[in-house]
């Protein structure tokens, strides 16, 4: 299948898109048209285990890879999940599912796609004949990053550099980089928040001069953002999974709808529950949930899209952005595949800050997504009042889906679809937040919180974060949001 640009003028393979990343004009990649998963071929799938469902979800955009190598590649990655199915789901009552997707090497959803992408990306160079080494190029607010680099440690012809909001991560998200292994990594924080450092990133890559000087000392730059289609791919298989799932264990019929919320930052996430269903699966409402940084609520309420607001820093750091990127690849289909739209809007949003959608579109998008947000006390509420009830501890992430998703059944009572919650993250991995939310008290230490979560909720304590107590911290570099190609020249330029 060939990859167009959101903003017109490229056509490229699967292959090419991931190799690249980003499209040259700064337009992100997307197929040339939706492939088709038809009600045979979902019956079929009932009878796969995760990773062959998600080697079949692949492949109907990666035709030119091979299916049993995908599929094998496939099977390693979700080898490093915790034991059992990577993605399960947990039935909380006939009406409302949680799909875990934490159970990953680093403790959030980003391990879904980025055990893979090292395989997506390293064949996808093979296919399209790139000699040079790759240098990987990520802007974080905290779970990319990680995720990122242990897919990618000391991955053969790959070098990987981190960029993370100084001040903008949790304790814990900030010591699992530092303490990075691997010889081929580097770590930056910068004294910015997390849309420079992505704007940054997203400049170097556009940037002529860069990608020459790069080419001329032997490196392709690619990104592991979910700009890159290679993200994006693998995490469209886990809601065809939980959909297989809930009709398996005859929670639902085949052809019956399921609505899904899901915790919103640069709208990768949803943006592949919205392609699930454009191939067929039988998708109901999609809830966006945001943080107090509520663009997106606003921007599917009312069609106008502006980032000339306030910056918060919350509790659910990973969803503190306002330039939401993949919001384009969606942009693009409202339009109805129009390049020439989309990219006027994009640069708009670059120089005026706002933009605005046409009345059909935004009834377009109103019949596909509901929206809401959830501010700073309303998700502490949130997992107390949950755990009270059902002694389920949530990370501060999957609260903010949780509390839109409980607006939204109680506002929508004719909607009986079962509503699915999609959990970014494990609690412990932001564990003074949820100890604060269930207890009251401020714990200090991360790892402190850590035990009294473990005492006070019996839910086991994933080792990666444990160990992470003894390991030495590697990085402390701490750069200028403008100065971030210099760093990645220093470290390239390091024998
Ligand atoms: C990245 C992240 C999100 C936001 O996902 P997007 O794909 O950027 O919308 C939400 N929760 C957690 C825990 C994350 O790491």
């Amino acid at each position: 299948m060939n990859f167009i640009s959101t903003r017109g003028g490229e056509t490229v393979s699967g292959a090419q898109a991931i190799a690249q990343g980003i499209a040259k004009s700064g337009g992100l990649f997307v197929p040339e048209q939706f492939p088709e998963v038809s009600r045979e071929e979902l019956e079929e799938m009932l009878g796969m285990s995760y990773a062959e469902r998600a080697a079949a979800v692949l492949h109907k955009y990666l035709d030119e890879y091979d299916y049993g190598e995908l599929k094998s590649a496939c099977e390693k990655a979700y080898a490093q999940f915790e034991e059992g199915d990577p993605a399960p789901l947990v039935k909380i009552d006939s009406s409302l599912y949680i799909l875990e997707l934490f159970h990953g090497p680093t403790c959030a959803f980003k391990d879904m796609a980025l055990t893979l992408l090292p395989y997506l990306l390293r064949k996808g160079c093979d296919l399209t004949g790139v000699k040079e080494q790759v240098l990987i190029l990520v802007a974080t607010s905290g779970d990319t990053g990680k995720a990122a680099l242990e897919g990618f440690k000391n991955a053969e012809g790959v070098k990987i550099m981190v960029f993370y909001p100084n001040d903008g991560v949790s304790k814990m998200q900030k010591l699992q980089m530092s303490t990075q292994e691997g010889d081929n990594v580097n770590v930056v924080a910068v004294r910015s928040n997390f849309d420079d450092c992505q704007t940054a990133v997203k400049t170097i890559f556009t940037s002529e001069t860069c990608k020459e000087e790069l080419k001329e000392k032997g490196y392709i730059l690619s990104s592991a953002n979910s700009i890159n289609f290679g993200r994006l791919a693998p995490q469209i298989a886990y809601y065809f999974s939980a959909y297989l799932d809930l009709v398996s264990s005859d929670q639902i019929s085949m052809g019956d709808k399921v609505n899904f919320a899901v915790p919103t930052g640069n709208f990768g996430n949803i943006l592949a529950a919205y392609y699930a269903k454009r191939m067929g699966l039988p998708v109901g409402k999609l809830v966006c949930a945001s943080n107090k940084n509520n663009i997106l609520t606003d921007f599917i309420k009312t069609g106008v899209y502006d980032k000339r607001r306030e910056f918060y820093k919350t509790m659910s750091p990973s969803m503190d952005i306002l330039i939401s990127s993949n919001l384009e690849r969606l942009l693009f289909e409202l339009s109805g595949r129009n390049t020439e739209r989309t990219k006027l809007r994009m640069e708009k949003l670059a120089f005026d800050g706002v933009f605005e959608i046409y009345d059909e579109e935004k009834e377009a998008l109103n019949e596909l997504f509901a929206a809401d947000f959830c501010g700073e006390d309303e998700t502490v509420e949130t997992i107390y009042e949950f755990f009270e009830e059902y002694q389920y501890p949530m990370d501060t992430h999957t609260a903010c889906a949780m509390y839109a998703a409980g607006n939204y059944m109680a506002a929508n009572k004719k909607d009986a679809a079962p509503m699915v919650v999609v959990s970014t993250a494990s609690p412990y991995k932001f564990p003074q937040d949820v100890m604060y939310a269930l207890t009251g008290n401020d714990i200090k230490d991360s790892f402190k919180a850590i035990k009294h979560m473990n005492i006070a909720t019996a839910m086991k304590v994933p080792k990666s974060l444990s160990k992470l107590r003894d390991k030495p911290v590697r990085f402390t570099a701490v750069a200028d949001k403008d100065k971030l190609y210099g760093e990645v020249l220093k470290f390239i330029d390091k024998k």
